[in-house]
């Protein structure tokens, strides 16, 4: 099985929880280049790398933190069969690798690094990673979402060891073997049709009877030989000392446990927004993302916000791109309204 700190050629992918970050292989480095902007874009999934491309080529010169994930969740995810404009699909990280290059095409500045904090109190605004220092007149968030785990004990010692939350990253790891995946969403039956490639069988565990899946999702996976779905279920324990050989299932209804044999365990159970860096400055909804008082505007006036960071409704690589879209044209106008031209000026270094 893949190491999963590094399933994308260096680049490093946290799927653990908040805190549990792992260290970052920087494709780019913060080395060269100024470190002062019209438009700081924090995240480079599809609502930065957007934005990036329209404040580029609105001359705004942005420069992006890529975040810890870059290129965002598109990046562990298979094939992308509802972006329009590709009528047979597209791979996540081709799509992504298309959107960064289109971006910096028109110059935008993206670095792989991790915004760790920042300080919105007045302009320019502030915001630190790997030790540099950034200043902008206005700030897009979208750092987006990363993928949740049960919290079990036995999960986080076997991840890595047959555990994973990335079936495109581990699942050719798992040829001919039985696996698990559990949710009901739509990754989960992703995850699950992507499996059935690999696995000799692929058992899909949801706590309920009903699915939340799309209806073509769920019909995929309802009618695919290679799928058995459990319903009404949960995981009380991945079992296994070196690697895993199983999970132990209790049903809902008559709290009777059985043990699956699996070899493999995929967790597909959501996300939660990546907000730690804006605790202080900005506001949340009671699920923790991030508030967005109207169009993209955050609270503080010149800071924007896009994507799946504020979005648990849609969710939707398309969605993000267009809020993406929105929060650059938000930037510039505020930035043409508020931002004396001598100060944006010297914030590209013209
Ligand atoms: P989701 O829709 O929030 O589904 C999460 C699933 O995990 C739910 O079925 C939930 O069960 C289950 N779950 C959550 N916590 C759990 C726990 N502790 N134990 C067991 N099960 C748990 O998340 P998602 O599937 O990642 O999808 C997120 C969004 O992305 C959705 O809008 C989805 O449509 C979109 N998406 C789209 C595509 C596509 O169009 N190609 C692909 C992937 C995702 P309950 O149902 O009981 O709450």
């Amino acid at each position: 099985m893949s190491d999963i700190t590094s399933p994308f050629g260096g680049i490093t992918i946290d799927f653990g929880p908040a805190g549990d970050a792992l260290a970052v292989p920087l494709a780019a480095t913060a080395a060269e280049g100024p470190h002062e902007t019209n438009v700081l874009i924090l995240g480079s999934g599809p609502a930065g790398l957007t934005a990036a491309i329209y404040a580029a080529r609105a001359d705004l010169a942005p420069i992006v933190l890529g975040g810890h994930q870059p290129g965002g969740q598109l990046t562990i995810t298979t094939e992308v069969e509802n972006y329009p404009g590709f009528p047979d699909g597209i791979e996540g990280p081709e799509l992504m690798a298309r959107f960064r290059a289109q971006a910096e095409r028109f110059g935008a500045r993206v670095i792989d690094v991790e915004v760790e904090r920042v300080d919105f109190s007045s302009r320019p605004f502030r915001a630190w990673a790997a030790g540099v220092e950034y200043r902008a007149q206005a700030v897009i968030v979208a750092t987006g979402a990363s993928a949740l785990w049960l919290g079990l004990e036995s999960e986080t010692r076997l991840r890595g060891h047959g555990v994973s939350a990335c079936a495109t990253c581990d699942g050719f790891f798992f040829r001919d073997k039985a696996v698990a995946v559990v949710g009901g969403g739509d990754t989960a039956l992703e995850e699950a049709l992507y499996l059935t490639r690999f696995a000799s069988k692929v058992h899909l565990l949801h706590r309920r009877a009903e699915f939340r899946a799309s209806r073509i999702m769920q019909a995929r996976a309802e009618s695919h030989p290679g799928i058995e779905i459990h319903r009404g279920v949960v995981v009380d324990e991945v079992l296994g000392e070196e690697s895993v050989t199983g999970v132990r299932l209790r049903d809902v209804a008559t709290g009777a446990t059985t043990d699956l044999p699996v070899e493999g365990f995929f967790l597909a159970i959501g996300h939660r927004p990546n907000t730690a860096p804006f605790e202080s400055w900005l506001a949340k909804d009671e699920k923790g993302y991030l508030v967005v008082e109207h169009e993209t505007c955050s609270r503080i006036e010149g800071v924007f916000i896009a994507g799946d960071v504020h979005d648990h409704r849609y969710r939707q690589a398309v969605t993000a791109a267009g809020d993406g879209c929105r929060a650059a044209i938000d930037a510039e106008r505020w930035l043409q309204d508020h931002v004396p031209a001598k100060a944006a000026a010297a914030a590209t270094g013209t």
